[in-house]
C-alpha cells in the first residue's frame, strides 16, 4: 500500500513489468480459474523469483483482492499461480471480517481498482470446525479467539447442529454470508452496479488443490 505509484493515476494499462491490466470482473475469475488449474496440474507459469518481484517493483495493476483463512495449507498466490503485483491478499482465521480487512477491501477496489473481489474458503477449516465444537459444546473460547467463533457461528446455526456434515455445509454458509458482506463494503455496490467489479465466493480443496466457486 505504499511506494509505488496508485493505480488509479491516469488509467495505467501496464505495470512495470509491461503486463497488460486485466479489467473486466469476469477475465479476473478466469485468469484466477486458469491459474488454480496450472497450479493442480503441475504446471505454473509464475514461480517466486526475485527477478518477478523486482519486474513488479515499479508499481502494481492488481486484478483482485482474495480474502482467505490463514491455515498454512492455503498461500494464495501459489493456489492460483498469481505472481507478484498481481492480486492483493488479505487472510484470517476463518476468512473472518473486521474493519481492517473491510478497509482493505476497499482500499484495493478504490484506490488499487481491482475488478475482483474473491472469497475463498476449504474444507476442514479449523475455525468452522471449532466454532462448531463450540456451539455444541456451549463452550464459547474468550477474548479475541471468541471474535472468531461469533463470526461464524451464524453460518453454523443457518446449517445446524445436528446436520453431520456441518462443518462443511457451515464453511460454504459462511463463503456465502462474507461475499454478502463484502458486497456491502465502501465503494463496493456502486462498482458493481456499474459493472466494474465482482464479488465471488469459492472453496478450496486441500487434496486435490481444486478451486470450486460457487454460485
Ligand atoms: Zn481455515
Amino acid at each position: 500500500m505504499t511506494g509505488s505509484s496508485p493505480a488509479e493515476q491516469a488509467a495505467p494499462v501496464r505495470d512495470a513489468s509491461d503486463r497488460a491490466r486485466i479489467v473486466r470482473p469476469a477475465d479476473a475469475l478466469a485468469e484466477l480459474i486458469a491459474g488454480n488449474r496450472r497450479f493442480v496440474s503441475g504446471r505454473p507459469q509464475h514461480g517466486h523469483e526475485v527477478s518477478a518481484a523486482a519486474a513488479a517493483s515499479g508499481g502494481q495493476l492488481p486484478h483482485a483482492v482474495v480474502l482467505g483463512c490463514i491455515d498454512s495449507r492455503v498461500p494464495l498466490e501459489a493456489i492460483f499461480d498469481q505472481t507478484f503485483g498481481s492480486i492483493c491478499v488479505v487472510r484470517s482465521g476463518g476468512h473472518v471480517v473486521d474493519r481492517a480487512v473491510l478497509g482493505s477491501i476497499g482500499f484495493a477496489v478504490s484506490a488499487l481498482r481491482v475488478p475482483l473481489i474473491m472469497v475463498l474458503g476449504h474444507v476442514r477449516c479449523g475455525a468452522v470446525d471449532a466454532t462448531v465444537q463450540a456451539l455444541r459444546d456451549g463452550d464459547r473460547p474468550d477474548g479475541d479467539v471468541g471474535y472468531l467463533v461469533d463470526e461464524i457461528a451464524p453460518a453454523v446455526q443457518a446449517v445446524g447442529l445436528d446436520d453431520p456434515e456441518a462443518p462443511d455445509k457451515a464453511m460454504r454458509a459462511h463463503v456465502r454470508r462474507t461475499v454478502h458482506r463484502l458486497r456491502e463494503v465502501t465503494g463496493v455496490p456502486a462498482a458493481v452496479a456499474a459493472g466494474k467489479v465482482a464479488v465471488a465466493g469459492a472453496v478450496y480443496d486441500l487434496d486435490t488443490g481444486l478451486v470450486e466457486l460457487l454460485t
